[in-house]
């Protein structure tokens, strides 16, 4: 057998640990009351068009992007909007939501919420990528930024590959697992609909070695598609990184601080596919998403389908409650997720996990010093030297740091996790990373 495909340089191989692999999708009860954020993507915040004691239906429009790079916020629940509050968010900011109190089961006209699959697409790629707009549609990979953007190619720019990040390479998380053998048929409707909104000639679909159910589903389904390629991938993290994954599919190498379109590609995420399906053909705003529940001592980790603004709190209730041993709680997986420290915050559009690491997997040992063995730079993707970076950040010397490619770093945290004197490396490469970046910004003003 050929050998499977990869990214070429670094990767680590953490512990699965994927508990809820084989678990269906479970529909999650609507709660009684959601906290939908006015923001809940990458860029700018929406304006808000709903004021206290409002009716809303499913699918209402609560927030719209006004700016360049942002997108639309819809309600997941029908009810009457009974405040807006300043409510602290995953990321540990406060930010504005909309608190609605569920009444009833009421959608919005025209919305399809049917599981009536409908294949045929005749729209232009204008059409599509104004639909995923209109639809509020981001990546949910995690990275929530607006996709109808990737959409709009560049003039003089062509698209040869649409690349699909079916990888799920974060231990823990089985989300995009779950749908990739639940909704095969949607998804590869909405690959192929992404496909022609980019003008790519061919899809490539990279999913790792050890999803082979989802491979072989996902293989038997794209027989019935014109240029989809299901391509299974070696194990390796991060490979689910935009640059690592064109890298792997392609072997097209994204230039320093370049995008995928530089070398032909538009990246999305398995699951964007399924949202842009049902924004597309279904008429149905980007409301629900599947979230893996899940940890070491949970007593049912899952794949729960989960209203957009439902308190973290009632899901990890839901899966046999918070257990004993818990010393952190992650929204997301373990090498690229977030702490809460409030397990009242909402899920959004961005979530694709809830972990929970018992006190063990997240306590920090004490940072020894550096024994200079290089494993950092041999594990680093970006070809980074992460022990160089964090000396570099600690003296403050970020016209060094700058020129060692600091903002190259994918903040993967396979340098950290191989580190044998468990330094605080991507630590110090972040707090890097936001003061080269603001050196760069005001100097572009200048
Ligand atoms: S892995 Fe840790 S100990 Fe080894 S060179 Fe890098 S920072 Fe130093
Ligand atoms: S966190 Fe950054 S420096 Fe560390 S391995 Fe990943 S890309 Fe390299």
């Amino acid at each position: 057998m050929a050998r499977l495909k990869t990214f070429r340089i670094g990767g680590i191989h953490p512990e699965e640990n994927k508990f809820s692999a084989a678990k269906p999708i479970e529909v999650f009860p609507i709660p009684e009351k959601v906290y939908v954020p006015v923001t809940q993507h990458l860029g700018a915040p929406s304006s808000l068009l709903v004021k206290r004691n409002d009716t809303v239906k499913i699918g209402t429009l609560l927030a719209k992007a006004d700016a360049f790079i942002s997108a639309n916020v819809h309600s997941p629940v029908s009810g009457t909007v009974e405040k807006i509050d300043e409510i602290i968010d995953a990321s540990g900011y406060r930010k504005a939501n909309i608190v609605i109190k569920v009444e009833g089961n009421e959608w919005e006209d025209g919305i399809d919420n049917s599981s009536a699959i409908i294949k045929e697409c005749n729209l232009s790629a204008k059409e599509i990528t104004d639909i995923l707009k209109e639809k509020g549609i981001v990546g949910m990979g995690g990275a929530t930024f607006p996709s109808h953007i990737k959409y709009m190619i560049p003039e003089g720019k062509d698209v040869d590959y649409l690349i699909i990040n079916a990888v799920e390479c974060e231990p823990y998380l089985t989300s995009d697992h779950a749908i990739m053998l639940e909704k095969t048929e949607e998804i590869l409707i909405g690959i192929d609909i992404l496909k022609k909104a980019s003008g790519a000639k061919k899809a490539l679909v990279g999913i790792e070695n050890n999803k082979l159910d989802a491979i072989a589903k996902m293989q038997e389904v794209a027989k019935s598609f014109k240029d989809i390629e299901i391509q299974p991938l070696r194990v390796k993290y991060p490979q689910g990184a935009e640059k690592q994954l064109i890298r792997a599919l392609t072997k097209r190498e994204v230039p320093s601080g370049k995008l995928p379109i530089e070398v032909g590609c538009v990246v999305n995420n398995v699951g964007t596919a399924l949202a842009s399906y049902e924004a597309v053909q279904k008429n149905k705003p980007l409301i629900e998403r599947v979230v893996t529940v899940t940890g070491k001592a949970v007593k049912n980790p899952s794949n729960l389908l989960v209203r957009i603004g439902t308190p973290v709190k009632e899901l990890i209730d839901h899966v046999g409650g918070l257990p004993e041993d818990t010393g952190k709680v992650i929204s997301g997986g373990p090498m690229m997720g977030k702490a809460i420290s409030n397990l009242d915050v909402p899920v959004t559009k961005g979530t694709s996990g809830v972990l929970m690491m018992t006190k063990a997997e997240s306590k920090r040992k004490k940072p020894l010093n550096c024994i200079r063995c290089a494993k950092c730079v041999s594990v680093c993707p970006m070809g980074l030297e992460p022990y160089l970076l964090q000396q570099l950040v600690d003296s403050e010397r970020w016209e060094d740091a700058e020129l060692n490619r600091i903002m190259d770093c994918i903040e993967c945290g396979s340098c950290q996790f191989i580190c044998p004197s468990k330094r605080e490396l991507l630590d110090y490469i972040r707090v890097g990373k936001a003061r080269v970046g603001a050196i760069i910004r005001s100097r572009a003003k200048r």
